[in-house]
């Protein structure tokens, strides 16, 4: 009888074991998508009950901008905002299946995009770091302004009154404990005509936006969440200018708060920098795009770091984040198509096929 109470209670606990053996390979199981329009929220969560929680996501980025309706500062909504009802629905099925839900403005960067400028700074053109920089009717790159997008001034006095009050309009809405602030490729950055930021140190300029950010937050119990590429440096690694820092931000990795969580976005190669950041005390969490063989590496990657680390290391390397730059509702349509050998879902399903793969 002991024996087999024995091997009973074993294998239960081998069953204990598997179950929570992808939460401790894989602590973040992510997707970062733009937040569905309000007509499609819907059939966003129809997405969510068949599709992420089977393959067990446990974190939903929803880059939400301006698509909102803010009350405290309704000049800011953009065209297709989403109601509070609209997100209590998203909030409600993402408890119901432990998913955490982490809206994301940009902050800083993407003031514009293209021909178009954002809310903030149509609302705001004083906040503008390059005011002299017209935006061209018809855009492309590369062009003599060195335009990619628009940043707004880190040091304009007024700037964090207007976008912390929609942060914290958002974060309440959607009840989360972490905020993603974007804070990618940010091109314009102490500029040499902004009357406050000329002659600055743009390290020291990219992490005191990181930490006023931050401690904006963290007064509220929320984490910070940021893309990695500005901590990085482009040159000597050879990452380039897009996906690491060309302008001399990239000693800002030294200078933040060690509880700022970072997104390391590579799409071509699996670049091993989440080791940079884990090193250096922050969490990380490699963020793949449309190429499933080199998604595949990154999650087999993090499971070897995770193993290979030290034990002050080893809970850095918090996991992996699928990013998404369609529309909600495309990325949805492409994963009623099976078969597929490249883009976004098919990186997607690779994503959580090698993780559950790794998990067995
Ligand atoms: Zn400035």
């Amino acid at each position: 009888m002991t024996s087999i109470f024995t091997v009973f209670l074993a294998s239960s606990m081998i069953m204990n074991v598997k179950g929570q053996k992808i939460d401790s390979l894989f602590p973040v199981r992510g997707l970062c998508i733009e937040a569905p329009v309000p007509a499609k929220v819907d059939s966003f969560i129809t997405f969510i009950n068949q599709e992420l929680v089977p393959r067990k996501i446990n974190t939903l980025i929803l880059r939400v901008d301006y698509n909102y309706q803010f009350t405290s500062h309704p000049e800011l909504r953009d065209t297709m905002p989403l109601s509070k009802s609209d997100v209590k629905k998203l909030v409600s099925v993402c408890r119901k299946n432990k998913i955490r839900l982490i809206p994301q403005i940009n902050l800083l960067g993407h003031q514009s995009w293209a021909s178009h400028l954002g809310k903030l700074l149509a609302a705001y053109p004083g906040f503008d770091e390059t005011p002299h920089v017209v935006i061209p009717e018809k855009y492309v790159w590369p062009n003599s302004d060195g335009l990619y997008c628009k940043s707004y001034c880190p040091l304009h006095p007024q700037v964090h009154q207007v976008v912390f009050a929609v942060v914290d309009e958002v974060c309440d809405a959607f009840e989360a404990d972490a905020f993603h602030a974007g804070m990618d490729e940010v091109f314009y950055l102490g500029d040499d005509q902004c009357p406050r930021c000329q002659g600055r140190d743009k390290a020291e300029l990219f992490a005191g936006e990181v930490r006023t950010i931050r401690d904006h937050l963290a007064a509220r119990g929320r984490e910070l969440w940021i893309w990695g590429d500005r901590l990085l440096e482009g040159k000597t690694t050879g990452l380039g200018m897009w996906e690491a820092s060309y302008n001399n931000t990239h000693r800002a990795i030294d200078m933040i708060p060690k509880d700022v969580f970072i997104c390391d976005w590579h799409y071509e190669r699996p670049d091993k920098t989440a080791v940079i950041f884990a090193n250096k005390g922050l969490r990380v969490a490699t963020s793949p795009w449309r190429i499933p063989g080199v998604t595949s590496q990154q999650v087999q990657d993090i499971a070897d770091f995770r193993r290979d680390a030290t034990p002050q290391v080893k809970n850095n390397y918090a996991g992996v984040v699928q990013t998404v730059w369609s529309a909600a509702i495309d990325f949805v349509r492409e994963s009623y198509q099976n078969n597929l050998k490249g883009g976004q879902w098919a990186s997607f399903v690779a994503m959580t096929d090698k993780m559950n793969e790794l998990s067995k």
